[in-house]
């Protein structure tokens, strides 16, 4: 009976082993499929009972847990604190500035009821923190000596999107971090927007192993309310652009509107000049799509919440020798302050769980069988190339580490040949057309008007100017597509 018992425990879990243990749609071929697939496969999300909206399963909340880290360094350094504002947001302070509600309001949630009372007034789930944030900067600036004030908020916003959702990339309620900034002047509150922005570029170069384009949003594509929007842009395998963060100069819009004033050295009252700037949970979704493979997950070491797994091949005889073994290495690489899991759950061949990592996108894998543990070896295998190395087990370390650090480049440089091969320059505006059919960026000599970018949108079936990018040649031409004098060199696309 008991027999018999164990041997249905192991067919169902051959069963469900074949449900979890792969993708059943290549990259290549089902591009929106695969990525659904992968969010749940390598157990990132789940979806919930709240249309629009995803759970954060442990290892996608892990991987923001360390962007957050990442970042919260970055900021802390240049001596940003945090903070926290109420989520809810009273309509008329958040209708204060008109350009501001306009760009928000068909997204806005708003509470309307507490029990069966009625509220008073309507209370918003903040979209953004703007207006509630600086109602407070109203009351705090007084002097030149309380500037700069430099201000960020890890909180989650609501946007009330219609369309279909996508984990990680549009749903109704994400993550994020707010920076909010007020300065003495207008230089002082450019040269933050820059900061801010090159240090977004940072995180998502060096760390995510993304490549982007930074640049200027034009008029029509920057943030409601804002003088001007500084953006990061990252091209997915599917052909289009993502935002990866901004970072706006508020200019004194909303110091105008809130009566944000000090006085300066100069005994003369003055508004203050602000910034905002934000990243959201929407980059891990750009982590999968730019990395990730047939198998599953793949994350660059620095990003990855696990960066090694050690898989040892054990048998009946030699088991306890090996799992010894195996726990030496644990311990020598946590040593080295590496996230090291061992995997030596029973009941699971090493194949299994060759693919189960694979899947969740371990950057390394150590495996350790009786002939390593007798000649003194271990075997690397990369996530990235699927490269296995035989490696001396005093070396591991130093391995280690070059393996890790040759994942992270390697990543990088295959995004930017990818960004590089999608951005093509064009003379002509069915140049233009065919770049954009074909899936490409577009990177043309643009006029800047409004009612030229609505034109390009339309004869494109909808790309728009992602960024002005800051590294210009010179500009000598006409407009790729109205063919009055250009300003700039602009780069189009579609975009999420
Ligand atoms: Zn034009």
């Amino acid at each position: 009976m008991e027999q018999k018992e164990e041997q249905s425990n192991a067919s169902e879990r051959s069963e469900t082993r074949s449900q979890v243990a792969g993708l059943s749609v290549k990259k290549s071929e089902g591009f929106n499929e695969w990525y659904n697939q992968i969010v749940l496969k390598a157990d990132m999300i789940d979806y919930s009972s709240v249309s629009g909206c995803i759970i954060f399963k442990p290892n996608s909340y892990s991987i923001w847990e360390k962007i957050q880290k990442i970042f919260d360094d970055k900021i802390k350094r240049s001596g940003h604190k945090n903070c926290y504002f109420p989520m809810f947001i009273p309509e008329s302070l958040l209708k204060k500035e008109a350009e501001h509600v306009k760009g928000f309001n068909p997204e806005v949630a708003w509470v309307t009821k507490a029990g069966d009372t009625e509220l008073n007034e309507k209370l918003a789930i903040r979209p953004t923190s703007e207006t509630i944030m600086y109602e407070s900067y109203a009351k705090w600036i007084r002097s030149w000596r309380d500037l700069p004030l430099l201000l960020n908020q890890w909180n989650s916003v609501v946007r009330w999107e219609f369309k279909h959702a996508k984990p990680f990339l549009r749903t109704r309620e994400f993550l994020w971090q707010e920076g909010h900034t007020a300065h003495a002047t207008r230089e002082d509150a450019e040269r933050e927007v820059m900061q801010q922005l090159f240090e977004y570029v940072d995180l998502i170069e060096n760390f995510m192993a993304i490549p982007v384009i930074a640049g200027k949003k034009t008029d029509k594509e920057k943030f409601a309310g804002a003088d001007y929007t500084t953006t990061v842009e990252a091209f997915m395998p599917d052909g289009k652009a993502l935002q990866m963060g901004t970072s706006h100069l508020l200019g004194q819009n909303f110091a105008k509107v809130f009566d944000i004033k000090f006085l300066d050295k100069d005994e003369k009252e003055k508004y203050v000049w602000q910034t905002s700037w934000g990243l959201s949970t929407r980059t891990i979704g750009a982590i999968v799509m730019a990395h990730g493979d047939d198998k599953g997950l793949v994350l660059p070491p620095k990003i990855a919440p696990v960066h090694i797994v050690i898989v040892p091949i054990v048998f009946k005889e030699n088991k306890e020798n090996i799992i010894a073994k195996a726990k030496e290495i644990v311990k020598k690489l946590k040593a080295k302050n590496y996230s090291v899991e061992l995997d030596d759950r029973d009941g699971y061949t090493p194949g299994w769980k060759f693919n189960e990592w694979e899947l969740k996108g371990v950057p390394l894998r150590i495996e350790i069988g009786p002939k390593d543990v007798e000649a003194e070896q271990l075997v690397l295998a990369r996530r990235d190339n699927n490269e296995k190395t035989t490696i001396k087990t005093k070396d591991l370390e130093k391995k280690v580490e070059q393996t890790l650090n040759e994942i992270q480049d390697n990543l990088f440089k295959k995004a930017k040949e990818y960004l590089t091969k999608s951005t093509v320059e064009v003379h002509n505006f069915n140049d233009f057309v065919n770049v954009i059919k074909s899936k490409k960026m577009a990177k043309a000599l643009f006029c800047g008007h409004d009612e030229c970018e609505s034109s390009i949108k339309n004869k494109t079936e909808g790309a728009t100017c992602r960024c002005i990018p800051f590294e210009q040649k010179a500009a000598k031409g006409n407009c790729v597509q109205c063919g009055k004098e250009a300003k700039f060199w602009a780069v189009f696309g579609k975009g999420y």
